[in-house]
């Protein structure tokens, strides 16, 4: 049986991804979202630079020393509006994306993209995403993609599949990204492309592309579990094999429902469903699953366990909504993923597992065409719309903020950290000892942030003054 909206959706994807065949619903490989290994993405530049396509990127720009804007560690909890200003436009000087490219130089577009925004605002972000405003030459067969640059995070399995021991990593170096502190890039294509006029489409792609952070890389079980897809009848490499059941999610893990015979729900977009026991009022279903809020770090193996109802794999089944299972199903646990991919680091309630992130994104734009106020309209929409998403699929444990910069009254101008110019540090809203500490160390680094009279650029006694009178006024 097929259900009305997949249809839909899969021609909508078709008319961008050739690959797709109108109205597939068999769980063949269409790999809508190309998210590969770590590496690949660091060879696809490599190849560019040799074929002479890019420049050598070994000069990422000196990162400021002192942000323009940092947030306090309060407004990690997701901003409540974003003004249009929160988007960073970046030209496409050379026309790149609306000329035949190759991969690695789409690639190396994003990095100089992502250098150039932490150049400006600082490096504040967990992840740099991507819209653009206009339809480039070649989507590399994607509607999306997540390009991952560093994880810390141990037994979530091994991203890399031509590195098969490798758990942890850091690309910023080999990819010729600057800072330390990103963990990704999404790409989300078209901010305007009609595949975005589908109801939840956004919403659960997005939470998709997030979620290649931590999951769908997890190794097989030693009785044959095979967790992720394999390119065959079962979908995709870094991929949840379809044959796992759990109460889906917009990441890909299927909804099988009963037993002998089992029926795989159709999906509400090429795979991908909310899930249907973590409460999320839009839609009435959380982005992810609980294995896969295990992986992120949002629960414990036990809490896995125990909330989720059914977590199962359909031992040998064909895959296809149209084919119920009448075979072996085996129970699966937190203990699988543990037994394949050791245990998870840090564990959920270490105060190292983040939780809170941030997010800056850019709008590329063509020369002298700048985005339209519409555009950016459009994108802080769903900028927002994952923010209220991420709060009730993490069970009120996470979330993401997807402001540039610090801004809570939403009028697109920066606000001011403190209460006044003397309120230079944590906590904001007090004038303490760490400001004075904070005051003294700028203006003895002649760090711009204890430059806070003219002459600009001079730290001198008038600097000390303004600081003294304003430490004085104390916060209202
Ligand atoms: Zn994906």
């Amino acid at each position: 049986m097929r259900d009305h909206r997949y249809t839909a959706v899969a021609l909508a994807v078709s008319a961008i991804t050739p690959a797709l065949a109108d109205g597939q619903t068999t769980q063949q490989d269409t790999r809508w979202c190309t998210t590969g290994s770590p590496s690949s993405y660091v060879r696809a530049i490599e190849r560019a630079i040799a074929d002479g396509l890019v420049h050598d990127h070994a000069l990422a720009p000196a990162i400021p020393a002192t942000p323009r804007i940092t947030f306090p560690a309060s407004s990690t909890r997701g901003a409540p509006c974003l003004a249009p200003e929160q988007i960073y436009l970046y030209e496409d000087t050379n026309a790149l994306l609306v000329s035949a490219y190759s991969s690695g130089e789409l690639f190396a577009f994003m990095v100089q993209a992502a250098n150039q925004l932490i150049a400006e605002w600082g490096d504040n972000y967990d992840f740099i995403g991507f819209w653009m405003d206009f339809t480039p030459t070649d989507q590399l067969g994607s509607a999306a993609f997540y390009l991952p640059v560093m994880n810390d995070v141990t037994g979530i399995g091994f991203p890399d599949s031509d590195l098969p021991d490798m758990m942890t990593f850091d690309n910023h170096d080999a990819l010729g990204l600057a800072g330390d502190n990103v963990d990704g890039l999404v790409m989300m294509w078209n901010v305007n492309d009609a595949l975005w006029t589908i109801p939840g489409a956004t919403r659960a792609i997005m939470g998709h592309e997030f979620g290649h952070r931590w999951a769908c890389f997890l190794p097989p079980t030693s009785d044959g579990i095979e967790f992720q897809g394999d390119n065959t009848e079962c979908y995709a490499v870094s991929h949840w094999n379809s044959r796992v059941d759990a109460q889906a999610s917009v990441l890909g893990i299927s909804e099988w429902i009963g037993s002998d015979p089992a029926v795989l729900t159709p999906q509400f977009f090429n795979y991908i469903n909310f899930n249907t026991e973590i409460p999320n009022p839009p839609t009435g279903g959380g982005l992810w699953s609980y294995p896969e809020l295990y992986l992120m770090g949002y629960v414990s193996p036990a809490e896995m366990d125990s909330l989720t109802q059914e977590f199962r794999y359909m031992v040998d089944a064909v895959c296809d909504p149209a084919t119920p299972h009448a075979g072996a199903i085996r129970a699966l646990s937190s203990a699988d993923i543990i037994a394949a991919a050791g245990p998870r680091a840090p564990t959920s309630t270490d105060p190292e597992s983040q939780k809170h992130f941030r997010a800056a994104w850019i709008m590329v734009h063509q020369p002298g065409s700048p985005p339209s106020p519409n555009d950016l309209a459009l994108a802080t929409e769903f900028l927002e719309q994952n923010t209220t998403d991420w709060g009730p699929s993490t069970l009120s444990r996470g979330s993401i903020n997807h402001a540039l910069f610090y801004d809570p009254d939403c009028d697109g101008v920066p606000d001011p950290l403190g209460c006044n110019p003397a309120d230079l540090a944590e906590p904001f809203g007090a004038l303490d000892f760490s400001d004075v500490l904070a005051f003294l160390t700028a203006f003895g680094a002649a760090d711009p942030l204890a430059d806070l009279a003219p002459p600009t650029g001079v730290f001198d006694f008038s600097d000390v003054l303004a600081f003294l009178t304003g430490f004085g006024a104390g916060c209202p």
